[in-house]
């Protein structure tokens, strides 16, 4: 069954304390995927919870970078579109941006203008769900690029840090810590 999958992805997750920096226990979802029975779990079980979850999605908008991984992924077994949300100065074209707040400082997220039509139906996706900061500045631009985000998706979520209070859309996470 599905806990069996996700019991099994779990545990091929790697754990690196203080990494980056010192405080961060790091969870590591390319230790996951360097295992191949781990990779066919994890597509399976993230494609049959956005299936259950938002089976009338319209695109699917995946955060740089390990949101990558997934949006396309997720695109093709739902036969739908996807698109990036990247770091600004590295997408083309005429572009919508928000700004966020870092535990130092400040940075972009960008969007290409014409990525999303007005009152299309979007999620979103990223690998790990922390303090919410980037799922939340990423909510922010989907709306301003005229999207209705109708749920947002994530591999990871660290409970403790209550994320999700942050976002006012649901949020549907496959492994917690
Ligand atoms: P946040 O904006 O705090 O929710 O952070 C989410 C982003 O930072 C995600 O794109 C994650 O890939 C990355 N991230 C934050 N904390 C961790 C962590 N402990 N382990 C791995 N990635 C993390």
């Amino acid at each position: 069954g599905n806990d069996d999958k996700l019991e099994y992805i779990k545990s091929k997750i790697g754990t690196f304390p203080d990494f980056p920096k010192k405080g961060i226990v790091f969870r590591d979802i390319f230790s996951a995927l360097r295992d191949p029975t781990a990779c066919k779990y994890l597509k399976e079980v993230l494609v049959q919870l956005v299936k259950e979850k938002c089976p009338n999605a319209e695109i699917i908008v995946g955060l740089e970078s390990r949101g990558f991984l997934f949006n396309f992924m997720v695109a093709t077994e739902l036969g739908i579109g996807c698109a990036p949300v990247r770091k600004k100065g590295k997408l083309p074209g005429d572009l919508i941006s928000v700004e966020y707040v870092l535990e130092y400082g400040k940075d972009i997220f960008e969007m290409q203008a014409n990525a999303i039509k007005p009152g299309q139906k979007v999620i979103i996706v990223d690998d790990l769900l922390a303090t919410g900061g980037s799922l939340k500045a990423a909510i922010e631009l989907v709306r301003k690029a005229g999207g209705n985000v109708i749920g947002s998706f994530v591999v990871l979520e660290l409970e403790d840090l209550h994320g999700r209070d942050k976002l006012d859309c649901d949020v549907y996470s496959l492994i917690k810590y």
